[in-house]
Protein backbone atom coordinates (compact mmCIF):
# COMPACT_ATOMS: atom_id res chain seq x y z
CA UNK A 1 0.00 0.00 0.00
CA UNK A 2 1.11 3.46 -0.56
CA UNK A 3 1.60 6.07 2.04
CA UNK A 4 -0.11 8.63 0.42
CA UNK A 5 -2.62 6.73 0.94
CA UNK A 6 -2.69 6.33 4.30
CA UNK A 7 -2.05 10.01 4.72
CA UNK A 8 -5.60 10.53 2.60
CA UNK A 9 -7.66 7.82 5.19
CA UNK A 10 -5.51 9.50 8.61
CA UNK A 11 -4.68 13.33 9.32
CA UNK A 12 -2.31 11.34 12.10
CA UNK A 13 0.33 8.43 11.29
CA UNK A 14 2.45 6.63 13.73
CA UNK A 15 5.34 4.54 12.57
CA UNK A 16 8.59 2.96 13.30
CA UNK A 17 12.02 2.57 12.23
CA UNK A 18 14.21 -0.09 12.06
CA UNK A 19 17.71 -1.13 10.51
CA UNK A 20 18.66 -4.03 8.91
CA UNK A 21 19.72 -6.75 10.48
CA UNK A 22 23.45 -8.27 9.80
CA UNK A 23 22.87 -12.01 10.45
CA UNK A 24 19.88 -14.70 10.27
CA UNK A 25 19.72 -14.71 14.08
CA UNK A 26 19.72 -10.65 14.54
CA UNK A 27 16.86 -10.71 11.82
CA UNK A 28 14.70 -12.87 14.08
CA UNK A 29 15.09 -10.83 17.00
CA UNK A 30 14.06 -8.09 14.86
CA UNK A 31 11.11 -9.86 13.34
CA UNK A 32 10.26 -10.82 17.42
CA UNK A 33 10.08 -6.95 17.72
CA UNK A 34 8.78 -5.81 14.94
CA UNK A 35 5.64 -7.94 15.06
CA UNK A 36 5.79 -6.81 19.66
CA UNK A 37 5.49 -3.34 17.50
CA UNK A 38 2.85 -4.54 14.98
CA UNK A 39 0.36 -5.06 17.51
CA UNK A 40 0.35 -1.43 18.40
CA UNK A 41 -1.41 -0.80 15.14
CA UNK A 42 1.70 1.45 13.32
CA UNK A 43 0.66 3.28 10.13
CA UNK A 44 4.04 2.30 8.44
CA UNK A 45 7.49 1.03 9.48
CA UNK A 46 10.28 1.68 7.39
CA UNK A 47 13.92 0.14 6.89
CA UNK A 48 16.77 2.59 6.86
CA UNK A 49 20.08 1.87 4.31
CA UNK A 50 23.28 1.45 5.57
CA UNK A 51 26.36 3.49 4.87
CA UNK A 52 27.57 2.83 0.96
CA UNK A 53 24.87 0.49 0.61
CA UNK A 54 26.44 -2.18 2.32
CA UNK A 55 23.47 -3.47 4.06
CA UNK A 56 21.24 -2.50 0.88
CA UNK A 57 19.64 -6.42 -0.23
CA UNK A 58 18.96 -6.58 4.03
CA UNK A 59 16.93 -3.64 3.66
CA UNK A 60 15.17 -4.78 0.73
CA UNK A 61 14.45 -8.75 1.97
CA UNK A 62 13.66 -6.71 5.52
CA UNK A 63 11.07 -4.83 3.86
CA UNK A 64 9.59 -7.58 2.01
CA UNK A 65 9.49 -9.81 4.56
CA UNK A 66 7.31 -7.30 6.97
CA UNK A 67 5.59 -6.53 4.21
CA UNK A 68 4.70 -10.40 3.34
CA UNK A 69 4.10 -11.45 6.81
CA UNK A 70 3.05 -8.44 8.86
CA UNK A 71 1.04 -7.31 6.35
CA UNK A 72 2.17 -3.84 6.93
CA UNK A 73 2.67 -0.61 4.68
CA UNK A 74 6.81 -0.54 4.43
CA UNK A 75 8.82 1.86 3.32
CA UNK A 76 12.87 1.43 2.38
CA UNK A 77 15.06 3.90 2.72
CA UNK A 78 17.64 4.66 0.14
CA UNK A 79 20.68 6.18 -0.08
CA UNK A 80 23.13 7.98 -2.81
CA UNK A 81 26.28 7.21 -0.59
CA UNK A 82 28.55 4.86 -3.25
CA UNK A 83 26.37 4.59 -6.10
CA UNK A 84 26.56 5.63 -9.69
CA UNK A 85 22.96 6.61 -11.29
CA UNK A 86 23.09 3.33 -13.24
CA UNK A 87 23.43 1.26 -9.91
CA UNK A 88 20.46 3.82 -8.36
CA UNK A 89 18.74 3.22 -10.81
CA UNK A 90 18.78 -0.50 -10.65
CA UNK A 91 17.80 -0.49 -7.19
CA UNK A 92 15.01 1.76 -7.57
CA UNK A 93 13.68 -1.36 -10.33
CA UNK A 94 14.31 -4.20 -8.05
CA UNK A 95 12.19 -2.17 -5.26
CA UNK A 96 9.56 -1.35 -7.70
CA UNK A 97 9.67 -5.24 -9.13
CA UNK A 98 9.34 -6.08 -5.63
CA UNK A 99 6.35 -4.18 -4.90
CA UNK A 100 8.04 -1.82 -2.83
CA UNK A 101 5.82 1.56 -3.27
CA UNK A 102 7.36 3.82 -0.79
CA UNK A 103 10.46 5.27 -0.37
CA UNK A 104 12.49 7.49 1.60
CA UNK A 105 15.22 9.15 -0.50
CA UNK A 106 18.31 10.29 1.09
CA UNK A 107 21.56 12.08 0.59
CA UNK A 108 23.35 9.48 3.16
CA UNK A 109 25.83 10.46 5.76
CA UNK A 110 29.58 11.52 4.58
CA UNK A 111 31.70 8.32 5.02
CA UNK A 112 33.87 7.61 7.75
CA UNK A 113 37.11 9.70 7.37
CA UNK A 114 36.15 11.26 4.58
CA UNK A 115 35.94 15.54 5.34
CA UNK A 116 33.15 16.17 2.98
CA UNK A 117 30.36 14.59 1.16
CA UNK A 118 31.79 13.15 -2.67
CA UNK A 119 29.35 11.60 -4.76
CA UNK A 120 29.98 8.19 -6.05
CA UNK A 121 31.40 8.56 -9.94
CA UNK A 122 28.59 9.55 -11.94
CA UNK A 123 26.49 9.69 -8.89
CA UNK A 124 24.47 11.82 -7.00
CA UNK A 125 25.41 15.18 -4.80
CA UNK A 126 22.21 15.80 -3.32
CA UNK A 127 19.15 14.26 -2.19
CA UNK A 128 16.76 15.87 -4.32
CA UNK A 129 18.32 14.22 -7.53
CA UNK A 130 17.67 10.99 -6.06
CA UNK A 131 13.78 12.29 -5.47
CA UNK A 132 13.57 13.67 -9.27
CA UNK A 133 14.95 10.23 -10.59
CA UNK A 134 12.43 8.01 -8.07
CA UNK A 135 9.58 10.61 -9.30
CA UNK A 136 10.59 9.56 -12.54
CA UNK A 137 10.77 5.85 -11.98
CA UNK A 138 7.56 4.92 -11.06
CA UNK A 139 4.42 5.89 -8.39
CA UNK A 140 6.21 5.79 -5.22
CA UNK A 141 5.58 7.56 -2.09
CA UNK A 142 8.43 9.59 -1.37
CA UNK A 143 9.80 10.76 2.00
CA UNK A 144 12.61 12.67 2.44
CA UNK A 145 14.96 14.20 5.53
CA UNK A 146 14.13 17.49 7.14
CA UNK A 147 16.09 18.96 10.12
CA UNK A 148 14.54 20.89 13.03
CA UNK A 149 18.21 22.14 13.99
CA UNK A 150 19.05 22.49 10.53
CA UNK A 151 21.66 19.63 9.16
CA UNK A 152 25.08 19.71 10.32
CA UNK A 153 27.28 20.77 7.21
CA UNK A 154 24.62 23.30 6.10
CA UNK A 155 25.55 27.34 7.17
CA UNK A 156 22.24 27.90 8.56
CA UNK A 157 18.56 26.99 8.70
CA UNK A 158 17.59 29.33 6.36
CA UNK A 159 19.83 27.70 3.71
CA UNK A 160 18.95 24.65 4.54
CA UNK A 161 14.70 24.75 4.58
CA UNK A 162 15.76 25.85 0.84
CA UNK A 163 17.40 22.52 -0.03
CA UNK A 164 14.37 20.87 1.89
CA UNK A 165 11.87 23.21 -0.49
CA UNK A 166 13.83 21.27 -3.28
CA UNK A 167 13.32 17.81 -2.50
CA UNK A 168 9.47 18.79 -2.24
CA UNK A 169 9.77 20.65 -5.38
CA UNK A 170 10.94 17.65 -6.96
CA UNK A 171 8.63 15.01 -6.01
CA UNK A 172 8.71 14.83 -2.12
CA UNK A 173 5.32 14.04 -1.03
CA UNK A 174 6.54 13.81 2.93
CA UNK A 175 9.22 15.31 5.74
CA UNK A 176 10.75 13.28 8.83
CA UNK A 177 12.70 15.18 10.73
CA UNK A 178 16.16 14.18 12.52
CA UNK A 179 15.60 13.23 16.10
CA UNK A 180 15.13 16.03 18.30
CA UNK A 181 14.29 16.83 22.04
CA UNK A 182 13.07 20.48 22.70
CA UNK A 183 10.02 20.93 20.81
CA UNK A 184 10.65 24.33 20.16
CA UNK A 185 13.00 23.04 17.62
CA UNK A 186 10.07 21.36 15.93
CA UNK A 187 7.49 23.91 15.98
CA UNK A 188 9.74 26.92 14.69
CA UNK A 189 10.98 24.53 12.27
CA UNK A 190 7.02 23.93 11.00
CA UNK A 191 6.35 27.72 11.06
CA UNK A 192 9.30 28.51 8.85
CA UNK A 193 8.31 25.57 6.54
CA UNK A 194 4.52 26.62 6.33
CA UNK A 195 6.26 31.01 5.51
CA UNK A 196 8.37 29.53 2.83
CA UNK A 197 4.69 27.71 1.53
CA UNK A 198 5.94 24.06 2.20
CA UNK A 199 2.46 21.95 3.22
CA UNK A 200 3.28 18.64 2.89
CA UNK A 201 3.30 16.65 6.37
CA UNK A 202 6.62 17.17 8.86
CA UNK A 203 6.39 14.21 10.74
CA UNK A 204 8.40 14.31 13.92
CA UNK A 205 10.89 11.95 14.39
CA UNK A 206 11.20 10.56 18.33
CA UNK A 207 14.03 8.43 19.78
CA UNK A 208 13.48 7.16 22.90
CA UNK A 209 16.74 7.56 25.06
CA UNK A 210 17.70 3.86 26.39
CA UNK A 211 21.49 4.46 26.72
CA UNK A 212 23.04 7.77 27.59
CA UNK A 213 26.21 7.27 25.93
CA UNK A 214 24.85 6.36 22.52
CA UNK A 215 22.26 9.23 22.79
CA UNK A 216 25.55 11.56 23.46
CA UNK A 217 27.49 10.22 20.45
CA UNK A 218 24.40 10.37 18.07
CA UNK A 219 23.38 13.85 18.90
CA UNK A 220 26.83 14.88 18.37
CA UNK A 221 27.04 13.31 14.87
CA UNK A 222 23.48 14.30 13.71
CA UNK A 223 24.03 18.05 15.20
CA UNK A 224 20.98 17.87 17.17
CA UNK A 225 21.30 18.81 20.89
CA UNK A 226 19.93 17.54 24.48
CA UNK A 227 18.28 20.46 26.42
CA UNK A 228 20.30 20.80 30.31
CA UNK A 229 17.50 19.47 32.07
CA UNK A 230 17.94 16.46 30.63
CA UNK A 231 21.62 15.75 30.49
CA UNK A 232 21.40 16.75 34.18
CA UNK A 233 18.70 14.36 34.97
CA UNK A 234 20.62 11.11 32.57
CA UNK A 235 23.96 12.56 33.63
CA UNK A 236 24.10 10.87 37.69
CA UNK A 237 21.72 7.17 36.15
CA UNK A 238 24.34 7.12 33.12
CA UNK A 239 25.18 3.45 33.87
CA UNK A 240 21.93 2.60 35.09
CA UNK A 241 20.04 1.37 32.32
CA UNK A 242 16.74 0.88 33.41
CA UNK A 243 16.86 4.34 35.26
CA UNK A 244 18.12 5.93 31.88
CA UNK A 245 15.45 3.84 29.95
CA UNK A 246 12.43 5.67 32.77
CA UNK A 247 13.94 8.59 32.07
CA UNK A 248 13.54 8.24 28.51
CA UNK A 249 10.68 7.00 28.23
CA UNK A 250 8.79 9.62 30.65
CA UNK A 251 10.81 12.44 28.47
CA UNK A 252 9.84 10.94 24.89
CA UNK A 253 5.80 10.66 26.31
CA UNK A 254 6.19 14.14 27.18
CA UNK A 255 7.15 15.15 23.92
CA UNK A 256 4.64 13.71 21.96
CA UNK A 257 1.65 14.52 23.73
CA UNK A 258 2.86 17.91 23.48
CA UNK A 259 3.71 17.54 19.64
CA UNK A 260 0.24 16.21 19.08
CA UNK A 261 -1.74 18.19 21.20
CA UNK A 262 -0.29 21.44 19.11
CA UNK A 263 -0.72 19.77 15.56
CA UNK A 264 1.92 17.14 15.09
CA UNK A 265 0.60 15.23 11.97
CA UNK A 266 1.88 11.65 13.74
CA UNK A 267 5.09 10.56 15.39
CA UNK A 268 8.13 8.46 13.73
CA UNK A 269 9.89 6.58 16.21
CA UNK A 270 13.47 5.83 15.18
CA UNK A 271 13.39 2.13 17.36
CA UNK A 272 16.93 1.12 17.03
CA UNK A 273 15.43 -2.04 16.61
CA UNK A 274 14.12 -2.32 20.24
CA UNK A 275 10.58 -2.34 21.25
CA UNK A 276 10.52 -1.79 24.90
CA UNK A 277 10.64 1.84 24.54
CA UNK A 278 8.25 2.27 22.39
CA UNK A 279 5.75 0.17 23.79
CA UNK A 280 6.16 2.12 27.30
CA UNK A 281 5.80 5.21 25.51
CA UNK A 282 2.52 4.23 23.75
CA UNK A 283 1.27 2.68 27.19
CA UNK A 284 1.31 6.29 28.51
CA UNK A 285 -0.13 8.30 25.64
CA UNK A 286 -3.26 6.21 26.19
CA UNK A 287 -3.78 7.37 29.03
CA UNK A 288 -2.77 10.53 28.24
CA UNK A 289 -5.26 13.60 26.32
CA UNK A 290 -4.05 12.53 22.97
CA UNK A 291 -5.43 9.00 23.53
CA UNK A 292 -7.64 9.41 20.73
CA UNK A 293 -5.64 10.23 18.11
CA UNK A 294 -3.53 6.83 18.40
CA UNK A 295 -4.07 4.29 16.40
CA UNK A 296 -6.41 1.50 17.82
CA UNK A 297 -4.21 -1.35 19.30
CA UNK A 298 -4.51 -4.65 17.36
CA UNK A 299 -3.27 -7.03 20.20
CA UNK A 300 -0.83 -7.45 23.18
CA UNK A 301 2.25 -6.93 21.92
CA UNK A 302 5.23 -9.31 23.90
CA UNK A 303 7.76 -6.76 25.89
CA UNK A 304 11.35 -8.06 24.67
CA UNK A 305 13.91 -8.50 27.37
CA UNK A 306 15.81 -4.82 27.70
C1 LIG B 1 14.32 10.55 8.65
C2 LIG B 1 15.77 10.25 8.38
C3 LIG B 1 16.13 9.00 7.88
C4 LIG B 1 17.47 8.71 7.60
N1 LIG B 1 17.79 7.46 7.12
C5 LIG B 1 19.07 7.18 6.77
C6 LIG B 1 19.42 5.91 6.19
O1 LIG B 1 18.57 5.03 6.01
N2 LIG B 1 20.72 5.68 5.87
C7 LIG B 1 21.70 6.64 6.05
O2 LIG B 1 22.87 6.38 5.71
N3 LIG B 1 21.39 7.86 6.58
C8 LIG B 1 20.11 8.15 6.94
N4 LIG B 1 19.79 9.38 7.46
C9 LIG B 1 20.86 10.37 7.66
C10 LIG B 1 21.08 11.23 6.38
O3 LIG B 1 21.57 10.43 5.34
C11 LIG B 1 22.08 12.33 6.73
O4 LIG B 1 21.50 13.25 7.61
C12 LIG B 1 22.77 13.00 5.55
O5 LIG B 1 23.89 13.72 6.06
C13 LIG B 1 21.92 13.99 4.78
O6 LIG B 1 20.98 13.36 4.02
P1 LIG B 1 19.82 14.20 3.27
O7 LIG B 1 19.04 13.26 2.48
O8 LIG B 1 19.14 15.10 4.21
O9 LIG B 1 20.74 15.10 2.27
P2 LIG B 1 20.46 16.42 1.47
O10 LIG B 1 19.06 16.84 1.48
O11 LIG B 1 21.11 16.22 0.13
O12 LIG B 1 21.28 17.51 2.30
C14 LIG B 1 22.64 17.28 2.67
C15 LIG B 1 23.32 18.62 2.92
O13 LIG B 1 23.47 19.31 1.66
C16 LIG B 1 22.82 20.57 1.70
N5 LIG B 1 22.26 20.76 0.35
C17 LIG B 1 21.18 20.14 -0.18
N6 LIG B 1 20.99 20.55 -1.44
C18 LIG B 1 21.96 21.45 -1.72
C19 LIG B 1 22.31 22.25 -2.86
N7 LIG B 1 21.59 22.19 -3.99
N8 LIG B 1 23.40 23.07 -2.78
C20 LIG B 1 24.15 23.13 -1.64
N9 LIG B 1 23.86 22.41 -0.53
C21 LIG B 1 22.78 21.58 -0.57
C22 LIG B 1 21.78 20.45 2.80
O14 LIG B 1 21.44 21.71 3.35
C23 LIG B 1 22.50 19.57 3.81
O15 LIG B 1 23.43 20.34 4.56
C24 LIG B 1 18.48 9.70 7.80
C25 LIG B 1 18.12 10.94 8.33
C26 LIG B 1 16.78 11.22 8.62
C27 LIG B 1 16.41 12.57 9.20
Amino acid sequence: MNIRDVFHASPHTFSFEFFPPKTVEDGEALCARARALNALGPSFISVTYGAGGSTRRNTIDLVCRLQDELHIVAMAHVTCVGHSQAELRAVLTELRDRGITNLMCLRGDTPRGQSHFAPAPDGFTYAHELVTLARSMGDFTIGVAGYPEGHPESPNKHRDLEHLKAKVACGADFVTTQLFFDNRDYFDFCERAQQSGMTVRLIPGIMPITNYHQIVRFTTMCGAHLPQALQQRLEPVADDPKAVLAIGVEWAARQCEELLTHGAPGIHFYTLNRSLATQRIFAELHTSSVAGLLPPATGRGVADEE
